[in-house]
Protein backbone atom coordinates (compact mmCIF):
# COMPACT_ATOMS: atom_id res chain seq x y z
CA UNK A 1 0.00 0.00 0.00
CA UNK A 2 1.41 3.27 -1.07
CA UNK A 3 1.29 5.85 1.88
CA UNK A 4 1.02 8.93 -0.78
CA UNK A 5 -2.61 7.16 -1.54
CA UNK A 6 -3.67 5.40 1.72
CA UNK A 7 -5.67 7.21 4.42
CA UNK A 8 -3.79 7.43 7.40
CA UNK A 9 -4.04 10.55 8.91
CA UNK A 10 -0.80 10.44 11.75
CA UNK A 11 -0.89 13.02 14.37
CA UNK A 12 1.41 14.62 15.97
CA UNK A 13 0.02 15.79 19.30
CA UNK A 14 -1.79 13.72 22.00
CA UNK A 15 -5.55 14.36 21.19
CA UNK A 16 -7.29 16.08 24.14
CA UNK A 17 -9.25 13.90 25.08
CA UNK A 18 -7.41 10.83 25.30
CA UNK A 19 -5.63 9.56 28.57
CA UNK A 20 -5.23 5.65 28.13
CA UNK A 21 -2.30 4.97 26.23
CA UNK A 22 -4.04 2.48 23.83
CA UNK A 23 -6.64 5.44 23.11
CA UNK A 24 -4.04 8.14 22.55
CA UNK A 25 -2.07 5.90 20.10
CA UNK A 26 -4.83 4.54 18.03
CA UNK A 27 -6.25 7.89 17.51
CA UNK A 28 -2.75 9.22 16.78
CA UNK A 29 -1.71 6.36 13.94
CA UNK A 30 -5.13 6.63 12.27
CA UNK A 31 -6.61 3.73 13.38
CA UNK A 32 -9.49 5.05 14.28
CA UNK A 33 -11.58 8.16 14.78
CA UNK A 34 -14.64 8.93 17.45
CA UNK A 35 -18.52 9.92 16.00
CA UNK A 36 -20.10 10.49 19.38
CA UNK A 37 -19.14 9.15 23.34
CA UNK A 38 -18.21 5.23 22.80
CA UNK A 39 -18.84 5.12 18.90
CA UNK A 40 -16.00 5.13 16.83
CA UNK A 41 -15.28 4.50 13.27
CA UNK A 42 -12.60 1.81 11.83
CA UNK A 43 -10.36 4.00 9.28
CA UNK A 44 -8.35 1.44 7.18
CA UNK A 45 -5.48 0.69 9.21
CA UNK A 46 -7.46 -0.14 12.40
CA UNK A 47 -9.83 -2.63 10.37
CA UNK A 48 -7.15 -4.43 9.11
CA UNK A 49 -5.69 -4.78 12.65
CA UNK A 50 -9.53 -5.78 13.53
CA UNK A 51 -9.52 -8.39 10.36
CA UNK A 52 -6.46 -10.08 11.66
CA UNK A 53 -7.36 -10.50 15.00
CA UNK A 54 -11.32 -11.71 13.51
CA UNK A 55 -9.09 -14.34 11.22
CA UNK A 56 -7.45 -16.30 14.35
CA UNK A 57 -10.22 -15.84 16.56
CA UNK A 58 -12.32 -17.77 13.91
CA UNK A 59 -9.83 -20.22 12.98
CA UNK A 60 -9.54 -21.34 17.13
CA UNK A 61 -13.04 -21.33 17.08
CA UNK A 62 -13.17 -23.68 13.71
CA UNK A 63 -11.30 -25.97 14.99
CA UNK A 64 -12.73 -26.88 18.40
CA UNK A 65 -15.49 -27.49 15.72
CA UNK A 66 -17.60 -24.64 15.71
CA UNK A 67 -19.70 -23.52 13.29
CA UNK A 68 -20.22 -19.73 12.22
CA UNK A 69 -23.48 -17.69 12.33
CA UNK A 70 -24.26 -14.52 11.53
CA UNK A 71 -26.89 -13.46 13.83
CA UNK A 72 -29.51 -10.24 13.67
CA UNK A 73 -28.77 -7.28 16.06
CA UNK A 74 -32.03 -6.15 15.53
CA UNK A 75 -34.13 -8.42 17.40
CA UNK A 76 -37.63 -8.38 18.44
CA UNK A 77 -38.62 -7.20 21.72
CA UNK A 78 -40.71 -10.12 22.54
CA UNK A 79 -37.81 -12.81 22.58
CA UNK A 80 -36.18 -10.45 25.42
CA UNK A 81 -39.27 -10.44 27.16
CA UNK A 82 -39.32 -14.43 27.67
CA UNK A 83 -36.15 -14.47 29.30
CA UNK A 84 -36.85 -10.97 31.94
CA UNK A 85 -33.75 -9.79 30.30
CA UNK A 86 -35.09 -6.07 28.71
CA UNK A 87 -35.23 -5.52 32.66
CA UNK A 88 -31.91 -7.25 34.02
CA UNK A 89 -30.29 -5.22 31.60
CA UNK A 90 -32.52 -2.21 32.05
CA UNK A 91 -30.77 1.04 30.80
CA UNK A 92 -27.89 -0.71 29.07
CA UNK A 93 -30.15 -2.51 26.78
CA UNK A 94 -31.04 0.27 23.55
CA UNK A 95 -34.27 0.40 22.44
CA UNK A 96 -35.95 1.58 18.74
CA UNK A 97 -38.04 3.95 19.18
CA UNK A 98 -40.86 3.45 16.27
CA UNK A 99 -41.03 -0.22 16.72
CA UNK A 100 -40.97 -2.97 19.64
CA UNK A 101 -37.32 -3.96 18.63
CA UNK A 102 -33.61 -3.72 20.53
CA UNK A 103 -30.55 -3.91 19.73
CA UNK A 104 -28.51 -6.89 20.48
CA UNK A 105 -26.30 -6.45 23.45
CA UNK A 106 -25.43 -10.19 23.32
CA UNK A 107 -27.45 -13.35 21.59
CA UNK A 108 -28.22 -16.15 24.26
CA UNK A 109 -32.21 -15.23 23.42
CA UNK A 110 -31.67 -15.59 19.87
CA UNK A 111 -29.49 -18.89 19.74
CA UNK A 112 -31.81 -20.28 22.59
CA UNK A 113 -34.83 -19.50 20.04
CA UNK A 114 -33.19 -21.42 17.37
CA UNK A 115 -31.86 -24.28 19.39
CA UNK A 116 -35.75 -24.87 20.52
CA UNK A 117 -36.70 -25.36 16.94
CA UNK A 118 -34.16 -27.40 15.87
CA UNK A 119 -32.14 -28.89 18.36
CA UNK A 120 -34.92 -31.61 19.68
CA UNK A 121 -32.74 -34.79 20.76
CA UNK A 122 -29.89 -35.89 22.59
CA UNK A 123 -28.48 -36.76 19.32
CA UNK A 124 -28.55 -33.20 18.06
CA UNK A 125 -26.04 -32.28 20.96
CA UNK A 126 -23.01 -31.17 21.12
CA UNK A 127 -23.68 -28.10 18.92
CA UNK A 128 -21.02 -25.26 19.20
CA UNK A 129 -22.41 -22.05 17.15
CA UNK A 130 -20.36 -18.70 16.78
CA UNK A 131 -20.44 -15.14 15.63
CA UNK A 132 -17.91 -12.41 14.77
CA UNK A 133 -20.84 -9.21 15.19
CA UNK A 134 -21.11 -6.07 16.35
CA UNK A 135 -23.08 -5.63 19.84
CA UNK A 136 -24.90 -2.75 21.41
CA UNK A 137 -24.61 -1.59 25.12
CA UNK A 138 -25.99 2.01 26.37
CA UNK A 139 -22.95 1.79 28.70
CA UNK A 140 -22.97 4.95 30.72
CA UNK A 141 -19.33 5.24 31.14
CA UNK A 142 -17.51 5.06 27.85
CA UNK A 143 -14.25 6.03 27.83
CA UNK A 144 -10.32 4.87 27.54
CA UNK A 145 -11.11 4.78 23.64
CA UNK A 146 -12.88 1.57 21.97
CA UNK A 147 -11.98 -0.53 25.50
CA UNK A 148 -15.56 0.63 26.07
CA UNK A 149 -17.82 1.25 23.26
CA UNK A 150 -21.39 1.39 22.88
CA UNK A 151 -21.04 -0.29 19.80
CA UNK A 152 -18.28 -3.06 19.49
CA UNK A 153 -17.18 -6.24 17.88
CA UNK A 154 -17.49 -9.29 20.02
CA UNK A 155 -17.05 -12.96 19.16
CA UNK A 156 -19.86 -14.98 20.99
CA UNK A 157 -20.33 -18.17 20.91
CA UNK A 158 -23.14 -20.98 22.84
CA UNK A 159 -22.67 -24.31 23.01
CA UNK A 160 -25.50 -26.93 23.66
CA UNK A 161 -25.26 -30.31 25.72
CA UNK A 162 -27.49 -33.01 26.55
CA UNK A 163 -25.54 -33.45 29.86
CA UNK A 164 -23.48 -31.52 32.81
CA UNK A 165 -20.09 -33.76 32.01
CA UNK A 166 -20.65 -32.78 28.05
CA UNK A 167 -21.19 -29.16 29.23
CA UNK A 168 -17.58 -29.39 30.99
CA UNK A 169 -16.20 -30.37 27.80
CA UNK A 170 -17.79 -28.00 26.28
CA UNK A 171 -16.27 -25.07 28.60
CA UNK A 172 -12.95 -26.72 28.53
CA UNK A 173 -12.75 -26.95 24.81
CA UNK A 174 -13.07 -22.91 24.76
CA UNK A 175 -10.96 -22.31 27.88
CA UNK A 176 -8.56 -24.01 25.75
CA UNK A 177 -9.13 -22.42 22.65
CA UNK A 178 -9.13 -18.69 24.19
CA UNK A 179 -5.74 -19.85 25.74
CA UNK A 180 -4.65 -20.12 22.41
CA UNK A 181 -6.38 -16.68 21.17
CA UNK A 182 -4.71 -14.35 23.08
CA UNK A 183 -1.14 -16.61 23.09
CA UNK A 184 -1.20 -15.68 19.42
CA UNK A 185 -1.97 -12.08 19.94
CA UNK A 186 0.78 -12.36 22.14
CA UNK A 187 -1.32 -10.84 25.13
CA UNK A 188 -0.02 -10.94 28.57
CA UNK A 189 -3.08 -12.47 30.36
CA UNK A 190 -4.30 -14.29 33.13
CA UNK A 191 -7.29 -16.23 34.35
CA UNK A 192 -9.51 -15.53 36.99
CA UNK A 193 -12.50 -17.11 38.63
CA UNK A 194 -15.45 -14.97 38.50
CA UNK A 195 -19.19 -13.82 39.16
CA UNK A 196 -21.76 -14.66 36.34
CA UNK A 197 -23.29 -11.33 36.79
CA UNK A 198 -26.77 -10.72 35.13
CA UNK A 199 -25.71 -13.59 32.86
CA UNK A 200 -26.77 -16.30 35.78
CA UNK A 201 -25.15 -19.43 35.39
CA UNK A 202 -22.94 -22.21 37.27
CA UNK A 203 -18.96 -21.77 36.48
CA UNK A 204 -17.30 -18.91 34.91
CA UNK A 205 -14.03 -17.58 34.07
CA UNK A 206 -12.60 -14.09 32.94
CA UNK A 207 -9.63 -14.12 30.97
CA UNK A 208 -7.83 -10.57 31.74
CA UNK A 209 -4.77 -8.59 31.67
CA UNK A 210 -3.52 -6.27 34.38
CA UNK A 211 -3.67 -2.77 33.49
CA UNK A 212 -4.28 0.87 34.96
CA UNK A 213 -6.75 1.45 32.31
CA UNK A 214 -8.88 -1.63 33.40
CA UNK A 215 -12.52 -1.10 35.46
CA UNK A 216 -12.51 -4.24 36.60
CA UNK A 217 -10.56 -5.08 39.75
CA UNK A 218 -8.44 -8.71 40.10
CA UNK A 219 -7.23 -9.98 43.46
CA UNK A 220 -4.13 -12.10 42.91
CA UNK A 221 -1.60 -14.09 44.35
CA UNK A 222 2.05 -14.18 42.95
CA UNK A 223 3.15 -16.85 44.84
CA UNK A 224 0.37 -19.93 44.11
CA UNK A 225 -1.42 -18.23 40.96
CA UNK A 226 -4.83 -17.91 42.84
CA UNK A 227 -6.58 -15.08 40.70
CA UNK A 228 -10.33 -13.69 41.00
CA UNK A 229 -12.39 -11.00 40.37
CA UNK A 230 -12.84 -9.23 43.50
CA UNK A 231 -16.54 -9.37 42.87
CA UNK A 232 -15.91 -12.80 44.30
CA UNK A 233 -12.62 -13.36 45.71
CA UNK A 234 -11.60 -14.24 49.29
CA UNK A 235 -9.05 -13.83 51.53
CA UNK A 236 -7.80 -15.33 54.97
CA UNK A 237 -8.18 -12.42 57.15
CA UNK A 238 -9.05 -13.18 60.96
CA UNK A 239 -12.75 -13.01 62.25
CA UNK A 240 -12.87 -11.05 66.14
CA UNK A 241 -11.12 -12.91 69.02
CA UNK A 242 -13.93 -13.47 71.66
CA UNK A 243 -12.85 -11.21 74.86
CA UNK A 244 -13.33 -13.31 78.05
CA UNK A 245 -15.63 -11.29 80.04
CA UNK A 246 -18.78 -10.56 77.98
CA UNK A 247 -20.16 -7.37 78.90
CA UNK A 248 -23.72 -6.74 79.38
CA UNK A 249 -25.82 -4.38 76.60
CA UNK A 250 -26.06 -0.67 77.29
CA UNK A 251 -27.20 2.54 75.37
CA UNK A 252 -24.65 5.91 75.40
CA UNK A 253 -25.48 9.33 73.62
CA UNK A 254 -22.98 10.07 70.83
CA UNK A 255 -24.26 13.55 68.97
CA UNK A 256 -23.32 13.90 65.42
CA UNK A 257 -21.35 10.71 65.28
CA UNK A 258 -22.06 8.94 61.89
CA UNK A 259 -18.79 7.10 60.23
CA UNK A 260 -17.01 4.42 62.23
CA UNK A 261 -13.48 6.47 61.88
CA UNK A 262 -16.34 8.98 64.36
CA UNK A 263 -17.50 6.61 66.56
CA UNK A 264 -13.78 5.31 66.87
CA UNK A 265 -12.57 8.77 68.01
CA UNK A 266 -15.25 9.41 70.19
CA UNK A 267 -15.30 6.36 72.32
CA UNK A 268 -11.48 5.99 72.01
CA UNK A 269 -11.64 2.11 70.55
CA UNK A 270 -10.21 0.59 67.87
CA UNK A 271 -12.45 -0.10 64.50
CA UNK A 272 -12.35 -3.96 65.17
CA UNK A 273 -15.05 -3.00 68.03
CA UNK A 274 -17.18 -1.46 65.97
CA UNK A 275 -20.27 -3.04 63.46
CA UNK A 276 -20.88 -1.79 60.32
CA UNK A 277 -24.44 -1.74 59.20
CA UNK A 278 -25.88 -1.31 56.04
CA UNK A 279 -29.73 -1.56 54.77
CA UNK A 280 -30.40 -3.43 51.83
CA UNK A 281 -33.27 -4.55 50.07
CA UNK A 282 -33.92 -7.83 48.81
CA UNK A 283 -36.87 -8.63 46.87
CA UNK A 284 -39.03 -5.62 48.60
CA UNK A 285 -37.90 -6.80 51.60
CA UNK A 286 -35.52 -4.86 54.26
CA UNK A 287 -31.98 -6.88 54.85
CA UNK A 288 -29.49 -5.87 57.77
CA UNK A 289 -26.00 -6.59 56.62
CA UNK A 290 -23.10 -6.04 59.40
CA UNK A 291 -19.54 -5.90 59.17
CA UNK A 292 -16.56 -5.42 60.69
CA UNK A 293 -15.23 -2.11 61.58
CA UNK A 294 -14.48 -0.25 57.80
CA UNK A 295 -14.97 -3.35 56.05
CA UNK A 296 -16.69 -2.77 52.85
CA UNK A 297 -19.83 -4.68 51.42
CA UNK A 298 -19.10 -6.47 48.38
CA UNK A 299 -22.36 -6.30 46.53
CA UNK A 300 -21.90 -9.34 43.82
CA UNK A 301 -21.07 -11.12 47.43
CA UNK A 302 -24.01 -10.09 48.66
CA UNK A 303 -26.69 -10.90 45.45
CA UNK A 304 -25.18 -14.41 45.35
CA UNK A 305 -26.07 -15.04 48.99
CA UNK A 306 -29.65 -13.78 48.59
CA UNK A 307 -30.40 -14.34 44.75
CA UNK A 308 -32.86 -12.01 43.54
CA UNK A 309 -33.16 -8.17 42.92
CA UNK A 310 -31.15 -6.73 45.85
CA UNK A 311 -29.91 -2.85 46.18
CA UNK A 312 -29.11 -0.78 48.87
CA UNK A 313 -32.07 1.21 50.67
CA UNK A 314 -32.35 4.93 49.68
CA UNK A 315 -31.76 7.38 52.28
CA UNK A 316 -35.06 8.17 53.17
CA UNK A 317 -35.81 4.68 53.47
CA UNK A 318 -33.90 4.08 56.22
CA UNK A 319 -35.54 5.88 58.97
CA UNK A 320 -38.73 4.38 58.34
CA UNK A 321 -37.56 0.91 57.63
CA UNK A 322 -34.99 1.41 60.96
CA UNK A 323 -36.47 3.90 62.80
CA UNK A 324 -32.81 6.01 62.56
CA UNK A 325 -30.64 7.60 59.90
CA UNK A 326 -27.40 6.04 58.39
CA UNK A 327 -24.96 6.11 60.87
CA UNK A 328 -27.24 5.30 63.87
CA UNK A 329 -28.42 1.87 62.60
CA UNK A 330 -27.67 -1.50 64.21
CA UNK A 331 -28.99 -4.60 65.18
CA UNK A 332 -30.06 -4.78 68.16
CA UNK A 333 -34.49 -4.46 68.17
CA UNK A 334 -34.13 -4.74 63.92
CA UNK A 335 -37.29 -6.65 62.84
CA UNK A 336 -36.15 -8.40 59.83
CA UNK A 337 -33.18 -10.20 58.09
CA UNK A 338 -29.34 -10.19 59.37
CA UNK A 339 -26.75 -11.16 57.68
CA UNK A 340 -23.10 -10.59 59.18
CA UNK A 341 -19.78 -10.75 57.86
CA UNK A 342 -18.52 -14.10 58.90
CA UNK A 343 -15.89 -11.71 60.83
CA UNK A 344 -18.42 -10.77 63.84
CA UNK A 345 -19.16 -14.52 64.30
CA UNK A 346 -17.37 -15.00 67.99
CA UNK A 347 -17.38 -11.08 68.46
CA UNK A 348 -18.50 -9.79 71.92
CA UNK A 349 -18.20 -6.03 73.63
CA UNK A 350 -18.90 -4.62 70.15
CA UNK A 351 -20.67 -1.42 69.33
CA UNK A 352 -23.04 -0.31 66.68
CA UNK A 353 -25.68 1.39 66.08
CA UNK A 354 -29.16 2.24 68.41
CA UNK A 355 -31.75 2.49 65.28
CA UNK A 356 -32.37 5.87 67.35
CA UNK A 357 -30.40 8.99 65.87
CA UNK A 358 -27.35 10.05 68.08
CA UNK A 359 -27.59 6.92 69.73
CA UNK A 360 -25.08 3.79 69.97
CA UNK A 361 -25.27 0.32 71.90
CA UNK A 362 -22.17 -1.07 73.45
CA UNK A 363 -21.58 -4.58 75.01
CA UNK A 364 -23.08 -5.93 72.38
CA UNK A 365 -22.43 -10.15 72.22
CA UNK A 366 -23.19 -11.42 68.42
CA UNK A 367 -23.25 -14.93 70.19
CA UNK A 368 -26.49 -14.27 72.87
CA UNK A 369 -27.84 -11.00 71.53
CA UNK A 370 -27.74 -10.79 67.76
CA UNK A 371 -31.05 -12.92 66.83
CA UNK A 372 -31.79 -14.65 63.48
CA UNK A 373 -28.50 -13.98 62.19
CA UNK A 374 -26.83 -15.80 59.32
CA UNK A 375 -22.99 -15.35 58.41
CA UNK A 376 -21.39 -15.02 55.09
CA UNK A 377 -18.22 -13.29 53.39
CA UNK A 378 -19.48 -10.39 52.22
CA UNK A 379 -16.47 -8.61 52.16
CA UNK A 380 -14.53 -6.83 49.37
CA UNK A 381 -11.08 -7.88 50.03
CA UNK A 382 -7.61 -5.69 50.15
CA UNK A 383 -4.49 -5.74 48.90
CA UNK A 384 -1.96 -7.42 52.05
CA UNK A 385 -4.58 -9.50 53.03
CA UNK A 386 -3.71 -13.16 53.26
CA UNK A 387 -3.86 -15.37 49.88
CA UNK A 388 -6.86 -17.93 50.44
CA UNK A 389 -4.86 -20.65 48.83
CA UNK A 390 -1.88 -20.38 50.15
CA UNK A 391 0.70 -18.73 52.70
CA UNK A 392 1.63 -15.97 50.56
CA UNK A 393 -0.25 -12.37 50.69
CA UNK A 394 -2.78 -10.60 47.61
CA UNK A 395 -1.84 -7.73 45.13
CA UNK A 396 -5.30 -5.89 44.22
CA UNK A 397 -5.18 -4.01 41.18
CA UNK A 398 -7.24 -3.06 37.83
CA UNK A 399 -7.52 -5.47 35.25
CA UNK A 400 -9.07 -5.51 31.82
CA UNK A 401 -11.40 -8.30 30.86
CA UNK A 402 -10.49 -9.19 27.60
CA UNK A 403 -12.78 -12.41 27.66
CA UNK A 404 -15.21 -14.27 29.90
CA UNK A 405 -16.35 -18.07 29.97
CA UNK A 406 -19.69 -19.16 31.34
CA UNK A 407 -21.29 -22.17 32.09
CA UNK A 408 -24.92 -20.72 31.61
CA UNK A 409 -26.85 -24.17 32.56
CA UNK A 410 -30.16 -24.04 32.00
CA UNK A 411 -31.54 -20.89 32.55
CA UNK A 412 -32.02 -19.77 29.55
CA UNK A 413 -33.35 -22.69 28.09
CA UNK A 414 -35.93 -23.20 30.74
CA UNK A 415 -36.91 -19.32 30.36
CA UNK A 416 -37.86 -19.89 26.81
CA UNK A 417 -38.47 -24.21 27.00
CA UNK A 418 -35.47 -25.33 24.71
CA UNK A 419 -36.01 -29.05 25.39
CA UNK A 420 -34.92 -32.05 24.22
CA UNK A 421 -35.46 -35.68 24.46
CA UNK A 422 -32.59 -38.01 25.75
CA UNK A 423 -31.89 -42.01 25.45
CA UNK A 424 -35.13 -42.99 27.63
CA UNK A 425 -37.69 -40.51 25.77
CA UNK A 426 -37.61 -37.79 29.09
CA UNK A 427 -37.87 -34.62 28.11
CA UNK A 428 -34.87 -32.05 30.23
CA UNK A 429 -34.22 -28.26 29.20
CA UNK A 430 -30.87 -28.37 27.06
CA UNK A 431 -27.58 -27.47 28.97
CA UNK A 432 -25.51 -24.29 27.86
CA UNK A 433 -22.78 -22.11 27.69
CA UNK A 434 -21.76 -18.81 26.36
CA UNK A 435 -18.57 -17.57 26.03
CA UNK A 436 -17.28 -13.82 24.50
CA UNK A 437 -14.09 -11.97 23.32
CA UNK A 438 -13.53 -8.40 22.52
CA UNK A 439 -12.35 -8.25 19.59
CA UNK A 440 -11.09 -4.40 20.35
CA UNK A 441 -10.10 -4.96 23.35
CA UNK A 442 -7.60 -7.36 22.15
CA UNK A 443 -6.07 -4.72 20.11
CA UNK A 444 -6.26 -1.89 22.95
CA UNK A 445 -4.58 -4.56 25.17
CA UNK A 446 -2.15 -5.53 22.83
CA UNK A 447 -0.76 -1.79 22.30
CA UNK A 448 -1.91 -1.19 25.92
CA UNK A 449 1.73 -4.02 26.32
CA UNK A 450 3.07 -3.11 23.25
CA UNK A 451 4.26 0.04 22.82
CA UNK A 452 7.36 2.36 23.64
CA UNK A 453 7.63 6.28 23.75
CA UNK A 454 8.09 6.48 19.72
CA UNK A 455 4.90 4.77 18.75
CA UNK A 456 3.13 0.93 18.80
CA UNK A 457 5.44 -2.04 18.06
CA UNK A 458 3.41 -4.56 16.29
CA UNK A 459 3.85 -8.48 15.97
CA UNK A 460 3.67 -9.74 12.90
CA UNK A 461 0.46 -11.62 13.87
CA UNK A 462 -1.62 -8.50 14.50
CA UNK A 463 0.09 -6.06 12.28
CA UNK A 464 -1.68 -4.09 9.61
CA UNK A 465 1.74 -4.33 7.72
CA UNK A 466 4.85 -6.62 8.11
CA UNK A 467 7.15 -4.06 6.45
CA UNK A 468 7.62 -0.03 6.59
CA UNK A 469 9.10 1.06 3.40
CA UNK A 470 11.04 4.28 3.60
CA UNK A 471 11.98 6.40 0.26
CA UNK A 472 14.03 9.34 1.96
CA UNK A 473 13.98 10.88 -1.85
CA UNK A 474 11.75 9.97 -4.21
CA UNK A 475 12.91 12.56 -6.48
CA UNK A 476 16.05 10.99 -6.83
CA UNK A 477 16.07 8.17 -9.82
CA UNK A 478 17.99 5.20 -8.00
CA UNK A 479 16.03 5.95 -5.19
CA UNK A 480 12.70 5.24 -6.36
CA UNK A 481 13.53 2.82 -8.64
CA UNK A 482 15.01 0.57 -6.08
CA UNK A 483 12.14 1.28 -3.82
CA UNK A 484 9.76 0.25 -6.03
CA UNK A 485 11.41 -2.86 -7.23
CA UNK A 486 12.11 -3.76 -3.42
CA UNK A 487 8.10 -3.10 -2.73
CA UNK A 488 6.63 -5.76 -5.92
CA UNK A 489 9.44 -8.05 -4.49
CA UNK A 490 8.36 -8.38 -1.14
CA UNK A 491 4.60 -8.17 -1.93
CA UNK A 492 4.80 -11.04 -4.90
CA UNK A 493 6.74 -13.48 -1.91
CA UNK A 494 3.65 -12.68 0.57
CA UNK A 495 4.98 -10.23 2.61
CA UNK A 496 3.01 -6.96 3.12
CA UNK A 497 3.77 -3.80 2.82
CA UNK A 498 3.02 0.01 3.44
CA UNK A 499 5.39 1.84 0.89
CA UNK A 500 6.36 5.46 2.34
CA UNK A 501 6.66 7.01 -1.03
CA UNK A 502 5.17 10.58 0.25
CA UNK A 503 7.57 13.81 -0.68
CA UNK A 504 8.58 14.28 2.38
CA UNK A 505 11.16 14.90 4.77
CA UNK A 506 13.16 12.01 6.19
CA UNK A 507 12.21 12.93 10.09
CA UNK A 508 8.98 12.58 9.46
CA UNK A 509 8.97 10.25 7.72
CA UNK A 510 10.86 8.53 10.43
CA UNK A 511 8.53 9.83 12.94
CA UNK A 512 5.59 8.13 11.14
CA UNK A 513 7.64 4.99 11.01
CA UNK A 514 7.72 4.74 14.67
CA UNK A 515 4.76 5.57 15.52
CA UNK A 516 2.75 3.28 13.27
CA UNK A 517 5.36 0.63 14.50
CA UNK A 518 5.61 -1.78 11.82
CA UNK A 519 7.71 -4.62 12.92
CA UNK A 520 10.52 -4.43 10.20
CA UNK A 521 11.61 -0.60 8.53
CA UNK A 522 13.61 -0.47 5.08
CA UNK A 523 15.35 2.82 4.64
CA UNK A 524 15.91 3.64 0.92
CA UNK A 525 18.69 6.42 0.46
CA UNK A 526 21.02 7.62 -1.70
CA UNK A 527 24.35 7.42 0.38
CA UNK A 528 23.99 3.66 0.80
CA UNK A 529 22.56 2.68 -2.54
CA UNK A 530 26.11 3.67 -3.81
CA UNK A 531 27.30 0.66 -2.13
CA UNK A 532 24.11 -1.35 -3.21
CA UNK A 533 23.15 -1.56 0.22
CA UNK A 534 19.81 -0.51 2.07
CA UNK A 535 18.94 -0.02 5.74
CA UNK A 536 16.90 -2.56 7.93
CA UNK A 537 15.28 -1.63 10.99
CA UNK A 538 13.52 -3.80 13.69
CA UNK A 539 11.39 -1.60 15.52
CA UNK A 540 10.98 -3.53 18.94
CA UNK A 541 14.53 -3.22 19.90
CA UNK A 542 15.42 -0.42 17.61
CA UNK A 543 18.29 -2.54 15.65
CA UNK A 544 19.73 -1.22 12.71
CA UNK A 545 21.66 -3.77 9.68
CA UNK A 546 23.02 -2.24 6.36
CA UNK A 547 22.04 -5.27 4.18
CA UNK A 548 23.09 -5.76 0.43
CA UNK A 549 20.01 -5.00 -2.17
CA UNK A 550 19.69 -8.78 -3.25
CA UNK A 551 19.56 -9.87 0.12
CA UNK A 552 16.74 -7.75 1.79
CA UNK A 553 14.01 -10.16 0.91
CA UNK A 554 16.30 -13.15 2.49
CA UNK A 555 16.76 -10.68 5.60
CA UNK A 556 12.76 -10.25 6.07
CA UNK A 557 11.86 -14.15 5.70
CA UNK A 558 15.14 -14.77 8.23
CA UNK A 559 13.78 -12.06 10.77
CA UNK A 560 10.16 -13.41 10.71
CA UNK A 561 10.96 -16.73 11.37
CA UNK A 562 12.58 -15.89 14.28
P1 LIG B 1 -17.47 -5.42 31.41
O1 LIG B 1 -17.60 -5.94 32.81
O2 LIG B 1 -16.11 -4.91 31.08
O3 LIG B 1 -18.57 -4.47 31.04
P2 LIG B 1 -18.98 -7.63 30.51
O4 LIG B 1 -18.89 -8.53 31.66
O5 LIG B 1 -20.17 -6.80 30.32
O6 LIG B 1 -17.67 -6.69 30.47
P3 LIG B 1 -19.47 -9.73 28.61
O7 LIG B 1 -20.91 -9.47 28.61
O8 LIG B 1 -18.96 -10.97 29.23
O9 LIG B 1 -18.68 -8.48 29.19
O10 LIG B 1 -18.96 -9.62 27.10
C1 LIG B 1 -17.93 -10.44 26.55
C2 LIG B 1 -16.73 -9.62 26.14
O11 LIG B 1 -17.10 -8.50 25.34
C3 LIG B 1 -15.99 -8.99 27.31
O12 LIG B 1 -15.12 -9.92 27.89
C4 LIG B 1 -15.26 -7.84 26.65
O13 LIG B 1 -14.05 -8.29 26.05
C5 LIG B 1 -16.20 -7.42 25.56
N1 LIG B 1 -16.98 -6.22 25.95
C6 LIG B 1 -18.01 -6.15 26.82
N2 LIG B 1 -18.48 -4.90 26.91
C7 LIG B 1 -17.72 -4.15 26.06
C8 LIG B 1 -17.75 -2.78 25.67
N3 LIG B 1 -18.63 -1.94 26.18
N4 LIG B 1 -16.84 -2.35 24.76
C9 LIG B 1 -15.94 -3.21 24.22
N5 LIG B 1 -15.88 -4.51 24.54
C10 LIG B 1 -16.76 -4.99 25.44
MG1 LIG C 1 -20.49 -4.83 30.73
Amino acid sequence: MRLSKYFVPTLKEVPNDAVVTSHILMLRTGMIRMVSAGIYSFLPLGYIVMKKISEIIREEMDAIGGQEFHLPALNPKEIWEETGRVEAFGDILFHIKNRDYVLAPTHEEIVTYHARNVVKSYKDMPQIWYQIQTKFRNEPRPRSGVIRGRQFLMKDSYTFDNSWEALDRSYNLHDKAYRKIFDRCRLKYFVVGASSGAMGGTGSEEFMVKSDAGEDTVAYCESCGYAANVEVAASRIEGVKRKAESKSIYEISTPDVKSIDELCAFLKIDETQCAKSRIYVHNGEPVLILMLGNDEVNESKLVSVLGGNVRPGHPDELKEITGADAGSIGPMGFRGKIIADHRLKDANNMFSGANKNDYHIGGIDFQHDVKNVEYQDLRIVKSEEGCPKCEMKLEVFSAIELGHIFKLGTKYSEAMAAKFIDEKGEEHPIIMGSYGIGVERIMACFIEQHHDDKGIVWEKPLAPFDVHLIALNMKNESVASTSEKIYNELMQNGISVLFDDREAAAGFKFNDADLLGMPIQIVIGEKKLKDNKVELKIRKVNQRLDVDLTEVLNNIKMLFAE
